[in-house]
């Protein structure tokens, strides 16, 4: 278990960050507004944060803008290397970094540790892509030279959401950073410290000014001027699938590259012959991880009948031994959720679960030991696909449980959503294996572990969870276009 963490463990980190100001540049400036950012469990203020305007991101495009030629034109081995000691620099901060994240993300320390290591793991492993970055000779007439180049885009604008504040960053600074690109980035309003901690050990000792630049700030302001700025290249986009919308809108003016990382409400699918523990421990991990607030979390458990009430029972269990608590003390396996709004609209959706005639077996309320915006683990069994709690994204710790009586009907319910981000079987068929994992409308396909992302692999949505992929050499290649060059040498 890993140890309890303290507002002390990150101080050093925060006065990293002079209150109030953003980070364009490589330097730190005041901006005109600010805004109070808190622990999400307890509500105690942390600092005041810069409220960027829109002639913040202005400036910020600019030395985005200005950095890009000689970033870009730098041997691939030199941005390999900044890469490493971006990785080193993040692993060296690591305890403080777990802390931050704990306490303004309202993460438990368990779930920090594993979003700081994968931040170390991608910028690590997308170092390897820029070593590895090439083109394509293309053969014809002995007298036809033609190559494909891969060049960077410019200035990209990556636009976070905050329930993996850090990483989801780092997600996109890889591959953007190896392929050339320099970036803006505006972090979701409620988690803009980790980023701005990190941009500021980075331009400090691995850097240059302009590279990466953060204007933290309101979306529709802030978010929507970068969406819709003549400079910016691409816009990479992690958030809800109604500001994705917006925010592919406003690209399209100047005709941006984009990429969307939206919202999900994806299955579990427990088969007849699945070993019945290792699918209830899995799929309630896959539910109630960081409270449910996650876009691949597995909110609908779509079960065989004949397997159903052992299920069922095994998952109740699981969501009763959950901890809710100070997300800092790392006997907490339940942290908040985002904010008292949330546990509101939360639990409105749990209300609506039993108007709509689903069972709710355990949770469905506040826990009452404790104080803050908490919400308990919740089960619903024999809902019906068509019911609000099956068809809307709760972005809480709410599962649902539909029964069904074969595969066929298993398939047809997983697929009839509006997304389709990742999907989960579990079965003991090699060939049921093989035949769902074909047959599932979804970016990712897990067979028998509740683990969808790796940084190797391509990670992303169909349908309305968005377009585009993240991670893998496809990530690299979101912030890569292509050029042809041919040549008459005869
Ligand atoms: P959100 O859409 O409210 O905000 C995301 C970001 O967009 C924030 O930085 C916000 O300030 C900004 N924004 C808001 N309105 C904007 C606008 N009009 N123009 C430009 N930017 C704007 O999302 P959230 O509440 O931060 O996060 C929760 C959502 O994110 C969920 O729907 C979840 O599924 C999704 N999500 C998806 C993935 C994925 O990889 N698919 C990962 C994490 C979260
Ligand atoms: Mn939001």
């Amino acid at each position: 278990m890993s140890a309890s963490v303290h507002p002390d463990d990150y101080a050093a980190l925060l006065a990293e960050i002079p209150a109030g100001q953003l980070y364009i540049g490589g330097r730190f400036a005041p901006a005109a507004e600010r805004f109070a950012v808190s622990g999400k469990a307890d509500g105690r203020l942390i600092t005041e944060c810069a409220s960027s305007s829109t002639d913040d991101a202005d400036e910020a495009v600019a030395a985005a803008a200005a950095a890009w030629p000689s970033w870009s034109a730098a041997a691939p081995a030199q941005r390999a290397q900044a890469l490493r000691a971006l990785a080193r620099l993040l692993q060296d901060h690591s305890t403080q970094f777990v802390a931050l994240e704990s306490h303004h993300a309202g993460k438990t320390v368990a779930d920090a540790r594993i979003d700081i290591a994968a931040g170390v793991a991608t910028l690590n492993w997308y170092a390897g892509c820029a070593e590895r970055l090439d083109g394509r000779l293309v053969a014809g007439a002995e007298t036809l030279h033609r190559f494909v180049r891969r060049e960077s885009l410019g200035v990209c604008a990556l636009i976070l959401p905050w329930n993996f504040p850090l990483l989801l960053m780092l997600w996109k600074l890889g591959p953007a950073l190896a392929a050339g690109n320099t970036v803006v980035v505006k972090p979701a309003s409620e988690t803009p410290l980790s980023a701005l901690a990190f941009a500021a050990l980075a331009g400090r000792t691995v850097l240059p000014a302009g590279v990466l630049n953060i204007v933290p700030g309101a979306g529709p302001t802030v978010g929507m001027h970068l969406a819709s700025h003549p400079r910016v290249a691409k816009v990479s986009f992690t958030g809800s699938t109604a500001n994705g919308v917006r925010v592919a809108q406003a690209a399209a003016a100047t005709v941006k590259s984009v990429t969307l990382e939206l919202g999900g409400k994806s299955p579990v699918i427990v088969c007849d012959d699945a070993d019945i523990p290792r699918a209830a421990a899995g799929t309630a991990a896959g539910a109630f991880g960081h409270a449910g607030q996650k876009c691949a979390a597995r909110t609908r458990c779509i079960v065989m009948e004949s397997v159903a009430d052992a299920l069922v029972e095994k998952l109740v269990d699981q969501a009763r031994a959950l901890r809710c608590g100070d997300p800092m003390d790392a006997a907490t396996t339940l942290g908040p959720v985002i904010s008292r709004n949330a546990q509101q609209r939360i639990l409105g959706y749990c209300d609506a679960g039993v108007a709509e005639g689903a069972a709710l077996v355990c949770g469905g309320d506040r826990p009452h030991d404790v104080d803050g915006p908490f919400v308990q683990a919740t089960v619903f069994d024999h809902a019906r696909n068509r019911m609000t709690i099956a068809r809307e994204e709760i972005f809480g710790p709410v599962l649902t449980v539909i029964r069904v009586k074969d595969v066929e009907e298993a398939v047809a319910v997983a697929n009839d959503s509006d997304y389709g981000l990742a999907a989960t079987v579990w079965t003991r068929s090699l060939s049921r294996a093989h035949q769902l994992s074909v047959r599932l409308e979804a970016g990712t396909v897990s067979v028998n572990t509740p683990a969808v992302i790796g940084v190797e692999t391509p990670f992303g949505g169909r349908k309305q969870s968005g377009y585009g992929r993240e991670l893998g050499v496809e990530g690299l290649d979101a912030y890569l276009q292509h050029k042809t060059v041919v040549m008459d040498i005869g």
